[in-house]
């Protein structure tokens, strides 16, 4: 790849007349892991500079790429006029990663390295793999003149890993978006022989939320144990969270998914996802499917105790014991309905209950028709008779934050791979390269024939 346009400067150097050329896709992706945009390292705005240059390089004007900065970090913008600004569509992705110890991988997880058919590095799958796609696909929607509808603005944020204060702002400012099709989310999942056997498309998540507990007593010496130790109480107020399950929900995305499911189950499973769709109010049947991990998700909200810190002495007894409480949420319920449970079922009048941040909650997305039907039409021409299967993510994503505004927002990645090969936010995060052709030609298709 050149240097001019790998240059962190490149906002500065794009300004200039030179004639430069539109990297690959593939020079896109390997170049994208190669910057380690981990947060507090300071490098999403070099990551953004190579964008805005590959882009000016495809023909974009100055004006029309633009970075917002927050922090250390900040958002990315690059607009394709439309015959509208109105209500624009958003292709959606983050440019900062997870963090990757050097020492923990086999290699290096910011030296990008091509192996047997693979790209390995950390945010190869999350979320580079898709943001290169969608920004080589902005090149070449520009180059080849294509006029939409309503402008198409590709958004990259900056920090959907950890704070979501660039997702917050970004979201804000296109809160008049039209839609949003986010690469983070949705993709092809392929069999041991690299066939597809679905395509997903997520239109709806859980929200995410954490609660700090706090009991405190007066306490003293441990050889005068009183009837009010603050451990045994927080012991016995999780002990009822344990055993509590929220009531069980149902939306149109849950239900697709357990429909979709249903053919491939036997026995005792299979019986349940029937019951429950049959009575979303079987409780037997919604127990049933809480107990498998990958199930529970799409049943119910869950909250469960991930940190617990108290006391301060061995021969003491306890003056605080505090703990955390995270919550997935089902789409439709908002946080403070949660908290309302958890003070309810955690049933300790003498506790202080604090809500970790600013969490949103949001309800999923209509099945749009148009956004359906164009998801079906450039993944049928991909994968000839493959099923697309909407879906609900049992984890957030930047697209809760445009639902919360009420911008529908669906999960379209183009990433298609083998369930066992996924290492998002693990070791040796990877991506098969063959499918990048086809990805380029999804992601085309779909948006010109959305926004046509
Ligand atoms: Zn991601």
């Amino acid at each position: 790849m050149r240097s001019i346009i790998l240059a962190a400067s490149a906002f500065v150097l794009a300004a200039s007349d030179q004639a430069q050329t539109v990297p690959s896709a593939k020079e896109i992706l390997v170049h994208s892991v190669s910057i380690p945009t981990v947060q507090g390292r300071g490098k999403v705005p070099e990551l953004a500079a190579y964008y805005a240059g590959v882009l000016k390089a495809a023909g974009y004007a100055e004006a029309d790429l633009k970075f917002t900065p927050i922090g250390e970090t900040g958002y990315f913008t690059a607009t394709l006029r439309g015959r509208s600004s109105e209500h624009p569509a958003i292709l959606l992705g983050h440019m900062d990663v997870v963090e990757a110890k050097a020492s923990d991988w086999t290699r290096d997880p910011f030296v990008p390295v091509e192996e047997n058919g693979y790209l390995f590095g950390r945010g190869a799958e999350d979320n580079k793999y898709d943001v290169a796609m969608m920004v080589a696909t902005m090149a070449r929607l520009k180059q080849e003149g294509f006029r939409p509808k309503q402008d198409i603005v590709l958004l990259l944020t900056g920090d959907e890993e950890t704070d979501m204060a660039t997702t917050n702002a970004a979201a804000e400012a296109y809160r008049h978006a039209g839609l949003v099709l986010n690469g983070d989310a949705g993709g092809a999942m392929l069999d041991d022989g690299g066939q597809a056997e679905a395509v997903f498309l997520q239109a709806g998540e859980k929200s995410y939320a954490d609660f700090t507990i706090t009991m405190t007593d007066p306490g003293g010496h441990s050889s005068a144990p009183t009837a009010t130790n603050p451990i045994y109480r927080m012991a016995r107020a999780l002990g009822r969270l344990d055993v509590y399950h929220f009531p069980p929900m149902q939306n149109e995305l849950t239900r697709a998914v357990f429909e979709a499911r249903i053919p491939e189950e036997t026995g005792a499973i299979k019986a349940a996802m029937q019951a429950f769709l049959a009575n979303p109010d079987d409780l037997a049947a919604a127990d049933a499917l809480s107990a498998r991990p990958e199930l529970v998700g799409q049943v119910r909200t869950t909250c469960i105790a991930t940190m617990i810190d108290g006391g301060h002495a061995l021969n003491a007894l306890p003056q605080s014991v505090s703990a955390n409480i995270n919550c997935r949420i089902f789409p439709g319920v908002t946080v403070s309905q949660v908290k309302d449970a958890l003070v309810r079922v955690l049933a300790e009048p003498d506790m202080t209950f604090t809500v970790v941040g600013d969490p949103r909650a949001a309800d999923a997305s209509p099945l749009r028709p148009d956004v359906v039907r164009a998801v079906r039409e450039a993944a049928g021409r991909r994968f000839p008779g493959v099923p697309v299967v909407p879906v609900m993510s049992a984890g957030a994503t930047d697209s809760l934050y445009f639902r919360a505004l009420g911008v529908p927002s669906y999960g379209v990645a183009s990433l298609a791979m083998r369930g066992e090969d996924s290492f998002a936010h693990g070791l040796n995060e990877r991506v098969p390269t063959a499918g990048i052709d086809a990805a380029l030609a999804y992601w085309h298709d779909l948006v010109t024939t959305l926004m046509r």
